[in-house]
């Protein structure tokens, strides 16, 4: 028998043991209550199970060497968020809602946040509840809000290993509308032709480049890195506005690399990584380094040297080093709990 400590336990795998829950009836929010995490009552007719109305939100609290909590960009993720819950035509809840939410569950948690390279995993997630079959054309006007939080340990503790990718070039990760949305039903779509290139390929992840043009995979950004030099897909409904990619942007840029975001093909990415880099992007991991991309028929194609190259090391702990508190917060990302 094999047993699981917290710090070999697979991201997300272990939630504290409390959470906060507010919900919204007769046009208005209640007041949040803070409960053990345990079974929710909902409808079996609710709006969520039968037509998806669902949105969630990632992002990471850390704990600095004195003690301190401080979460990241928060109130980037809380715009994304309604964001997300008016695309859905949810009931979106107040910035105020969410902090205070998040506040609280962060301080009752406190003790449970790792020391880094570990973090506070907090997960805000809002489902339609409005119980009514016939609702498919009719938004939920009823609503639960809930957070939930997990601590995480290192995502590479096993070592950084290079990604192997499988290009998909021809299907789309979800419907090009949602795909700057973070719901729960895109990743659902991406859930077969993700298993199916690690059945026939041996992939990690799908990197989704519809029409041959560089998107994102099913739940990372993707760029491309050279000594002084990025390039990423430029920002459209087709994709999600990734927090990570934004910061890494707005840092590199600072640090003299020359951004470029704009539409780019699979042939030239291919170009590209002869001798550059490739990073997928995302909360849960900050950046991690592809070291081989698959195509169709199963041409491999080695990117760099096939190892990780040093602009991912460098932007990686760049940012680790900002979020940790050993790098001075420029850019007022940080918010202390
Ligand atoms: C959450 C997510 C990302 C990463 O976004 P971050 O804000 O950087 O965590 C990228 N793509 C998809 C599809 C996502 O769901």
């Amino acid at each position: 028998m094999t047993s699981t400590t917290p710090q070999n336990a697979p991201f997300g795998s272990i939630l504290t043991d409390v959470m906060a829950v507010a919900t919204f009836k007769d046009g208005q929010w209640s007041a949040p209550a803070l409960r053990a995490v345990g079974p929710i009552e909902i409808h079996p007719a609710a709006h969520v199970l039968h037509y998806a109305s669902e949105c969630f939100e990632g992002f990471k609290a850390y704990k600095w060497a004195d003690g301190s909590v401080h979460v990241f960009r928060m109130a980037r993720h809380f715009e994304r968020f309604r964001n997300s819950a008016r695309s859905l035509e949810l009931p979106e809840p107040a910035e105020a809602l969410l902090a205070e939410m998040v506040n609280t569950v962060i301080d009752r948690c406190r003790a449970a946040v790792p020391d880094a390279p570990g973090a506070l995993y907090l997960r805000p997630m809002l489902i339609g509840t409005m119980p009514n079959i016939g609702a498919a054309a009719t938004p939920s006007n009823e609503a639960m809000l809930i957070v939930l939080a997990s601590p995480v340990w290192d995502y590479f503790a096993g070592g950084l290993k290079p990604l192997r990718i499988y290009v998909e070039e021809q299907a789309t990760r979800c419907a090009s509308h949602l795909g700057v949305v973070k719901t729960g039903g895109n990743y659902a779509a991406a859930l077969g032709p993700t298993l199916a290139a690690r059945r026939e390929h041996k992939a990690d992840q799908v990197l989704f480049a519809p029409h041959g043009e560089v998107q994102e995979t099913g739940a990372a950004n993707f760029l491309l890195l050279r000594d002084g030099h990025i390039l990423t897909r430029s920002l459209d409904p087709t994709f999600l506005n990734g927090v990570t990619r934004h910061s890494v942007l707005t840092m590199a840029a600072d640090m003299g690399y020359r951004i470029e975001e704009r539409v780019f093909s699979v042939d030239e990415m291919i170009e590209w990584v002869a001798t550059g880099e490739a990073v997928l992007s995302g909360t849960a991991a900050v950046l991690s380094g592809v070291g081989t991309l698959v195509r169709h028929g199963g041409t491999e194609i080695k990117v760099g040297g096939g190892i990780i190259g040093p602009n991912t090391l460098k932007l990686r702990s760049a940012l680790m080093a900002i979020q940790q508190g050993t790098a001075p917060d420029r850019y007022g990302w940080l918010h202390k709990v």
